[in-house]
């Protein structure tokens, strides 16, 4: 097994998991990371059944996943739900790993403005008294929020695994590549935007974005297209 192989990225699986499952039969790699959007119709193990004990699965959550309550209770509720990189770093074949799940959301936050919500308490304090008690829509779970993500900052990690895009890709956010920096990271992989690329950030931090079913390695070298 090639080192560089010993950990894949998956890119938005939208309900195709195949090409995750050849490469992980095929490369045998320690562990595959899953970068979010699953649009999942059944339970996350049920679609990754074939590779069960041939390497192990973690992930991360992508807008999708929040889009109807049986697709955020077929990840979250899942056999997997313990494999959730989300705001913390999790050591993986060797290497530090850092998650960041979901998008920056106009409501909540959208960098470069300020945050409209300081974090999750902030906003349903703000909420009123009867609707309280419900709780906090998909749609806010699905958001990046500022007290969470500069929580992050504070912990060191070699890989950080993020839905959105850093700044290396127009669509991207310039404060990913800030939180890679302050983590140390050495390497960002992201999904959500359906291109593979390599780009390196001003301060070194390498970048491969993953598309769509897409399966890429350590150096970002795709190994099976959509
Ligand atoms: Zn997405």
């Amino acid at each position: 097994m090639s080192r560089h192989n010993r950990i894949l990225f998956a890119g938005d699986p939208h309900g195709n998991f195949k090409p995750i499952i050849a490469a992980a039969q095929k490369y045998q790699p320690e562990a595959v990371i899953l970068l979010g959007d699953y649009d999942l119709e059944m339970p996350l193990e049920d679609c990754l059944a074939e590779i069960i004990g041939v390497t192990d699965i973690w992930w991360i959550a992508g807008n999708h996943d929040f889009e109807t309550p049986s697709k955020y209770h077929n990840l979250f509720n899942s056999a997997f739900s313990d494999k959730d990189l989300h705001l913390k770093v999790t050591e993986i074949a060797g290497l530090r790993v850092a998650g960041l799940s979901g998008i920056f959301l106009g409501r909540v936050w959208y960098p470069p403005q300020p945050p409209k919500w300081s974090g999750k308490q902030h906003y349903l304090h703000h909420q009123p008294s009867n609707s309280k008690n419900v709780g906090m829509s998909l749609k806010y779970k699905s958001a990046i929020w500022h007290d969470e993500f500069e929580a992050l900052k504070a912990l060191k990690a070699d890989i950080l695994v993020t839905h959105e895009a850093p700044g290396s890709h127009r669509h991207g956010f310039k404060v990913i590549g800030e939180l890679a920096a302050a983590m140390g990271v050495k390497h960002i992989f992201h999904g959500h935007l359906h291109e593979n690329y390599a780009s390196t950030l001003r301060n070194n931090i390498k970048v491969c974005g993953v598309a769509n079913s897409a399966v890429t390695n350590l150096l970002g070298y795709a190994l099976s297209e959509k």
